[in-house]
């Protein structure tokens, strides 16, 4: 029998992990699967990392949906806390996806390759986290091969991010001459044991670093020069501050190498220890602003990704629902706040790692997918009254804007169809212009067109062709009603709508925005829009 919903609550760990591509973000996570006794063996989710290097490989595992349906949500019960991992799509054209799966996650873990430090993509997430009040743990990763002076890489976190490094582990070198590292914390020393073949291997037993068993592991000259650098960062670096690490302010920094199962059981640990469990969401109830507690009766959550099912020949889809409060139990009604339609959950999944389950229970920090023939919208809030509503998952203005034709005219109507749906599910954006019949798709990246040619070519059998069109820019109108229809009757030939009927401006270039903009200032010409 569970306990409380708080009680049940304050056990879920929900956390996702950003890198670069290549940092190890696949490695890592199959080696704390593997460390929370999620997964026996390696191997299971490698074989996903290496199949995204190319792009029609990509597309080839994109469409075996059930890999990526079961992978988007990872729960592991470990050690008397339940940890829920939500992965984050590697490609940088899919940063919406990923800020969006953030806003589900209650912290991150921010991998790092020694070698690299920060990257280019890192920085991006980080940003997001940062927007987000969510709190970072940092891992230092590919300890086993050359790296940079850890001092530089904490300097780095220190002046890219703006943030506090609070090591609790330091390394005795690294690539060839890597032996372990020291826990600042307990003073033990943490040997790594080099192996050549691909074998699961075991590292020795941590042993007290002042102590006699040291000099097996570490050469005088090592032990001497850890010494020291331990020494110099307890000096120079803020001791870990569980608060300022809730706040933003501070990452508490971990070493190690995901490929060797070094350091990742020390990670998992510190993600039970410091990651918070779910804490109060903002909402508005009956249109009054209100604050959703974890412990609360009420079932409630939101929507923050849906993705086709497994069978293309079926529409249905899985909604994936965070939720916010209560104890959810299968077979629960719950209604959907904007649309006001009820729906009986009489299948949610949750994502066990190794398989997928039909979820009984479930508690605020928990996912779970909700099977639905496309009722279900990202940014939708359900809860038992449904008047509740979550504010803040946006929409961001695209970077590029295409004309899409179906090359049999006859299925014209279908396209339309199928542009909804895709757009319902985030892939791409859909606007259509007041005037004409085109449909305009809007996508971040390049890439996300040819998976929205993919997935209309195989679920929907429709060809299609992207032509340039003459729009740059997409902005959301906002502001009075009246200033805003005027606006937009003035301005017909570059006004659309997007799914949600919202008006939307077309601009041929950024300058153009700046332009209208300034002779209406009383409409917002908005980057996102936030739906919910
Ligand atoms: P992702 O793109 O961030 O998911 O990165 P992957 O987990 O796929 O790793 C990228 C490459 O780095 C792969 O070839 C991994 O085997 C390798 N790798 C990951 N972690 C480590 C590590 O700790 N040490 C070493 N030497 N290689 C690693």
């Amino acid at each position: 029998m569970s306990n409380s919903p708080a009680a049940e609550a304050a056990r879920r760990r929900t956390f996702a992990i950003i890198s670069h591509p290549d940092a190890g973000k696949t490695t890592l996570t199959e080696n704390l699967l593997l460390a929370g006794g999620a997964i026996r063996a390696a191997g299971a989710v490698r074989a996903r990392g290496e199949n995204r290097r190319t792009r029609s490989d990509w597309m080839k595992i994109e469409r075996e949906r059930g890999i990526s349906v079961s992978a988007s949500v990872m729960t592991f019960d470990h050690e008397g806390l339940m940890f829920n991992l939500l992965d984050t799509p590697g490609h940088e054209d899919f940063s919406e996806d990923t800020y969006r799966t953030l806003t589900a996650a209650d912290a991150a873990v921010m991998v790092l390759d020694a070698a690299k430090g920060i990257e280019p993509q890192t920085l991006k997430l980080f940003e997001v986290c940062r927007l987000r009040d969510i709190p970072i743990v940092t891992f230092i990763n590919k300890m086993d091969r050359e790296a940079q002076d850890p001092f530089a890489l904490l300097d780095e976190i220190a002046s890219k991010l703006a943030l506090d490094p609070a090591p609790l582990f330091w390394p005795a070198g690294s690539g060839g001459r890597f032996k372990g590292m020291l826990d600042l914390r307990t003073q033990k020393f943490l040997p790594y044991a080099k192996k050549g073949s691909d074998q699961e291997e075991g590292h020795p037993d941590p042993v007290a670093f002042g102590g006699n068993a040291v000099v097996s592991y570490l050469d005088p000259d090592e032990q001497a020069e850890l010494e020291e650098a331990a020494m110099l960062v307890t000096e120079a670096a803020k001791p870990f501050d569980p608060q300022a690490f809730l706040e933003g302010h501070m990452t508490p920094v971990f070493f190690g190498s995901a490929l060797r199962h070094f350091g990742v059981d020390e990670l998992l640990a510190g993600l039970g220890a410091y990651a918070p469990p779910p804490k109060a969401v903002k909402a508005t109830k009956g249109g009054d602003a209100t604050h959703i507690v974890p412990g609360d009766n009420e079932v409630t959550g939101f929507v923050f990704k849906v993705q086709a099912n497994m069978d293309p020949n079926h529409r249905d889809r899985i909604a994936f629902l965070r939720l916010c409060s209560g104890r959810f139990n299968r077979g629960m009604k719950l209604k959907v706040q904007n649309t006001g339609r009820q729906l009986s959950v009489n299948a949610p999944i949750m994502f066990f790692a190794s398989d997928r389950e039909l979820a009984e229970e479930a508690f605020a920090g928990d996912v779970i997918g909700i099977p639905n023939h496309g009722v279900l919208r990202v940014g939708d809030s359900l809860s038992e009254t449904g008047t509740l509503r979550f504010a803040g998952l946006p929409n961001f203005a695209p970077e590029i804007l295409q004309r899409v034709r179906v090359k049999d005219p006859l299925k014209a109507k279908h396209l339309k169809k199928a542009l909804e749906g895709l757009a319902e599910e985030g892939v791409t954006q859909l606007f259509r212009p007041q005037i004409g019949s085109d449909f305009i798709v809007g996508a971040v990246g390049q890439l996300q067109f040819e998976v929205m040619a993919d997935r209309l070519a195989n679920e929907y059998q429709l060809e299609v062709i992207f032509e340039t069109s003459p729009y740059a820019e997409a902005r959301w109108l906002t502001g009075e009603r009246a200033e805003v229809e005027d606006f937009g009757n003035k301005h017909k030939t570059a006004m659309a709508t997007d799914i949600d009927d919202q008006p939307v401006f077309l601009a041929k270039s950024s300058w153009e925005i700046g332009y209208v903009a300034e002779r209406y200032p009383k409409v917002g010409f908005e980057r996102t829009k936030e739906r919910g």
